[in-house]
């Protein structure tokens, strides 16, 4: 059973909510301030170590309350943070999200997690059977460095473009599985998608993104579930039918659980099966981290 490998970012999410949004230069008195640790990183590491992964996450916090709070929370979830390196001078990354009437608004400050480098990802060590994921909120050359040395050593490597931004030919060609959701897609594909849209138009636009190699490619569609080309084959997993509650995380849920079962020796498309389940559960539960399910859950769920 190989390793789940996380080089990505870990932030602190502070959640304001109001009975309505201040206007430019007005205050409001608010409601309630919550703290929810996040961060696309820490949230896919977090969902592959509950699933019962060994999970390893590589990243940077600063040495300020946040990356306290922040890292005994995904000690408590199970993840080694022997490569998560505390930084005196910079702050921990942060995200300030306003909530009123359903209506958010999100400021992200990369902070420490914009210093993370090539020289963090090669301190770890990554072996033949172990997955390699990363995502866009650490800098390219950390990512790019990351999927080169866990490609030579034998590992599978899967990029979740999040924030979505070109992909250049470097890096494609170190990715095995690619998982996007629709704006992504769109973005990356240079279409408009709509979720109204048939799976033929998803899949004509998940096509463009092959390069030479043709990576794997999981798109989620939110309630849809999910369509992927797997060995060039179109595959269709149908989104479970439940109450969402909150689905912050649940493209991080899906993206943990295809690391996880793909390190525990699973297929692409039974992994894709259990990661459609895993995130439909997510969505029932509040917040990113601590909505990801366990595994005795997601059996539960199969049944
Ligand atoms: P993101 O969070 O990146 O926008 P999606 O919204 O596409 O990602 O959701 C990721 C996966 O979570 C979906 O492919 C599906 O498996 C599951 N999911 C999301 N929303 C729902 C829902 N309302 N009901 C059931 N499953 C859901």
């Amino acid at each position: 059973m190989g390793q789940v490998v996380v080089a990505g970012s870990i932030n602190m999410d502070v959640v304001a909510t109001a009975d309505r949004h201040p206007a430019i230069g007005e205050t409001v008195a608010g409601r309630e301030v919550l703290y929810f640790p996040g961060g696309k990183g820490a949230n896919q590491a977090v969902a592959a170590a509950k699933l019962g992964a060994a999970t390893m996450l590589i990243g940077r916090t600063g040495a300020d309350a946040f990356g306290r709070d922040t890292r005994a929370f995904l000690s408590m979830q199970g993840v080694d943070l022997a490569h998560v390196r505390e930084i005196a001078d910079a702050g921990t990354g942060t995200a300030v999200i306003t909530v009123a009437q359903a209506d958010n608004t999100i400021i992200v400050i990369p902070g420490a997690n914009a210093l993370v480098s090539a020289t963090d990802v090669s301190a770890s060590v990554i072996r033949q059977g172990d997955v390699a994921v990363s995502q866009f909120e650490i800098p390219l050359p950390a990512v790019t460095a990351f999927f080169a040395r866990a490609r030579a050593a034998g590992a599978i490597t899967i990029l979740n473009p999040a924030p979505a931004m070109p992909i250049d030919r470097e890096l494609m060609a170190l990715v095995d599985i690619l998982i996007v959701n629709e704006s992504e897609l769109s973005l990356l594909a240079g279409l408009e998608l709509h979720d109204t849209d048939p799976d033929a138009r998803f899949v004509d636009a998940a096509s463009t993104l092959q390069t030479d190699h043709r990576p794997n490619i999981c798109v989620t569609l939110g309630r849809r579930g999910v369509i992927a080309l797997v060995d060039g084959e179109v595959h269709l997993e149908t989104a479970r039918l439940v109450k969402a509650i909150d689905t912050t995380g649940a493209g991080d849920c899906f993206v943990g659980a295809i690391a996880a079962r793909l390190a525990d020796g699973h297929s692409l498309q039974s992994a894709i099966g259990y990661a459609n389940v895993a995130a439909s559960l997510c969505v029932q539960r509040m917040g990113a981290g601590p909505s990801m399910p366990t595994a005795q859950e997601v059996s539960d769920a199969i049944g």
